[in-house]
C-alpha cells in the first residue's frame, strides 16, 4: 500500500506511523526524521534544513522533494510506503503525484489524524523522544517513562526536540493550517481521504486507523 499520513504536529503521526508500517509491512518514511538524521550527521542538507526547522517553518521544497524522492527510490519502498510528514504543501503533493505517475503507481489512501488544538499544545510541550528511535515517544504527564529521561523500550536517552517549545509549536500549527491543510482538499478531490480521531490510547488509534484503511480499500 502507498499511504500518506497527515495531521497537525502532536497528532501522533510518528507513533502511529511506526505501528501502521509494521502492521502493513511497508517502510515508514518520515521527512522530519530524515532531516534530523542529516542534522546529527552534519551534512550540507542538514545545515540547510536546521534554521527552518528550529523556527517551525517548512524546509524549502527544492531541498525536501529531492530528499523524499531519493528515499522513496530505495528498494524497500518499491512495493509501498507510509509517508509521515510528506507532502506538507500542495506543491509537494503535486510533485509526489508526478513521481508516482512516472512509476505507474498511485496512492491508496491519505489518513488524516484529527485532534483538537488545545490538546496538540499539551501533547507537544510534554513530549520526550528517544535518541535511538523517534518511534519511542513519551510524555512527562500522559505517558511518563519508568525512569525520568530514560527510554523504557531500549534504555536510550530521552530528549525534548528543539522545535517542541511552546512558541515554535504555535508557528508549526499556523504553518499546518495555512500550508498543509490545503493538501487534504487536494486529496479529497481524488477520493483518497480517510479521517479518524487521534484521541484515546495509542492502540485504540492504531485499531481505528487499520479499520479505516481496510474499509477504504473497499
Ligand atoms: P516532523 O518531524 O514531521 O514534525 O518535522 C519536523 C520539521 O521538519 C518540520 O517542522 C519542518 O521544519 C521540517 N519538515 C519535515 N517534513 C517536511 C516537509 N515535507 N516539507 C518541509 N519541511 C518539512
Amino acid at each position: 500500500m502507498r499511504i500518506v499520513l497527515v495531521g497537525p504536529p502532536g497528532a501522533g503521526k510518528g507513533t502511529q506511523a511506526a505501528y501502521l508500517a509494521k502492521n502493513l509491512s511497508i517502510p515508514h518514511i518520515s521527512t522530519g526524521d530524515l532531516f534530523r538524521a542529516n542534522i546529527s550527521q552534519g551534512t550540507d542538507l542538514g545545515k540547510r534544513a536546521r534554521a527552518f526547522m528550529d523556527a517551525g517553518q517548512l524546509v524549502p521544497d527544492e531541498v525536501t522533494i529531492g530528499m523524499a524522492k531519493d528515499r522513496m527510490a530505495q528498494p524497500d519502498a518499491v512495493g509501498g510506503f507510509l509517508l509521515d510528514g510528506f507532502p506538507r504543501n500542495v506543491g509537494q503533493a503535486e510533485a509526489l503525484d508526478g513521481m508516482l505517475r512516472d512509476e505507474g503507481v498511485a496512492l491508496d489512501a491519505v489518513l488524516d489524524l484529527e485532534v483538537p488544538e488545545d490538546e496538540v499544545v499539551k501533547r507537544i510541550a510534554g513530549r520526550r523522544i528517544c535518541r535511538n528511535d523517534s518511534a519511542h515517544v513519551f510524555h512527562v504527564t500522559y505517558n511518563p517513562p519508568k525512569t525520568e529521561g530514560v527510554c523504557d523500550v531500549c534504555g536510550g536517552e530521552l530528549y525534548q526536540r528543539d522545535d517542541d517549545s511552546e512558541e515554535t509549536v504555535r508557528t508549526r500549527l499556523e504553518v499546518y493550517h495555512t500550508q498543509t491543510e490545503p493538501i487534504i482538499d487536494y486529496y479529497r478531490t481524488q477520493g483518497l481521504v480517510v479521517t479518524i480521531s487521534a484521541l484515546g490510547k495509542v492502540t485504540e488509534v492504531t485499531d481505528r486507523a487499520m479499520e479505516a484503511l481496510e474499509k477504504s480499500e473497499g
